[in-house]
């Protein structure tokens, strides 16, 4: 099914250097790649760029190729307005991502990757693995594709859907500097956050960017044995060793870190857990920082028939909420939107797989 389109070259993942080589190499004078950087980021494609001569677009088409995701499902909350997209890629894989109106603007949720392979014991996404990477073309294309079809400016992008984002490093940091460029789509690092497992060594390699982005790390437990359990990757970087890179990730870029806490009836949800977790987070952070502001962000799990866990009764998670509270660690339950759409990562794309194996 794939034409010999395979070797072309993803025109949305090329940087604007990249641009300029490529289009002199089509014989193209090299103003015309920030014209092309521009309306390619805009939604664009090269044959509805009528200010470029038809010889010229012929020419890059035969070298390139523009892809946005196709809508293939849409869903939007009757509730508040959160809109779920279903996108299927040029291979025919789906990935999802959601648009939310918070106060500061509307923000969106993209995916990193096409499943994911850490095996987190409460996600849908990572159910059958990883297939493959997001290239910096597609992780942008979420963010055209939706602002597209929704006539809107997205102001804020939280890469929290499908996917390890710092399992999928180099893609996910070219994307963050094509999305950051005032040519391109132009939202700021700062209006830009990234979650991640904990993959400790990319951590220290992400603070060494030198970007403001917002790191959020899923903690989900505050012992090494509960961590291990539902998070494999705890038993390659345990919470020592993560929480001494985001010691580090806030000693040299300054940026807050939030800690995302899901929480899961009988299994992390008590109140020693809460306790642990303010001792752990006061012990490795606060004391050894000047004044790091920590914060958690607690989540009930949403519940995903596959991995039969499920959410506490709602007077634990405030009860778990007040002591961390007591302990001097400042706390959000967080607010869920879409919730009649399923919002919650990988519901959508596993529902979809499994209608087109039927
Ligand atoms: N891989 C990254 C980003 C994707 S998951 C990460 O782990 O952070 C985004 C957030 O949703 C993570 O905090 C993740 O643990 C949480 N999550 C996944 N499945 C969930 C579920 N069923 N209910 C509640 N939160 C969930």
């Amino acid at each position: 099914m794939i034409e010999q389109t395979t070797e072309k070259v993803e025109l949305l993942s090329l940087s604007k250097d990249e641009l300029e080589v490529l289009v002199a190499s089509l014989g193209e004078p090299k103003y015309r790649a920030k014209q092309l950087f521009s309306q390619l980021h805009a939604g664009t494609s090269p044959e509805e760029m009528t200010n470029i001569g038809k010889a010229t677009r012929a020419k890059l088409e035969g070298a390139s190729y523009y892809s946005l995701p196709i809508i293939k499902r849409k869903l939007v909350s009757a509730i508040d307005g959160t809109v779920k997209y279903l996108f299927e890629l040029r291979d025919g894989n789906c990935v999802e991502s959601v648009v939310m109106n918070y106060h500061h603007g509307l923000t969106i949720c993209i995916s990193s990757q096409v499943g994911c392979r850490m095996g987190c014991a409460f996600c849908a996404s990572t159910l059958g693995g990883r297939v493959r990477d997001l290239t910096p073309g597609e992780l942008l294309g979420q963010v055209i594709a939706a602002s597209k079809d929704m006539g809107v400016r997205i102001s804020n992008i939280v890469m929290m859907g499908i996917g390890e984002p710092l399992d999928n490093y180099d893609n996910v940091v070219k994307f963050l500097q094509l999305v950051n460029d005032p040519e391109g789509i132009c939202i700021g690092t700062r209006h830009i956050s990234l979650s991640t497992c904990g993959l400790a060594d990319k951590i220290d390699r992400l603070a060494k960017e030198n970007m403001q982005i917002t790191l959020s790390v899923s903690l989900h437990a505050a012992d090494d044995e509960t961590r291990s359990s539902i998070m494999p990757v705890n038993r390659k970087f345990n919470t020592d060793a993560l929480l001494s890179a985001c010691r580090r990730y806030y000693e040299s870029t300054g940026r807050r870190i939030s800690f995302e806490y899901t929480l899961i009836n009988k299994k992390n949800d008590s109140d020693e857990d809460a306790k642990r977790l303010a001792d752990l987070l006061n012990g490795k952070l606060r004391s050894r920082t000047s004044g790091m502001p920590i914060h958690v962000n607690l989540i009930p799990v949403n519940a995903v028939k596959e991995t039969g866990c499920m959410p506490p009764p709602r007077d634990r998670v405030k009860r778990f909420s007040q002591i961390l509270e007591k302990y001097g660690i400042r706390a959000t339950v967080r607010r869920t939107l879409g919730q009649d759409i399923n919002a919650s990562c990988g519901q959508l794309r596993r529902e979809s797989a499994k209608n087109e194996d039927k």
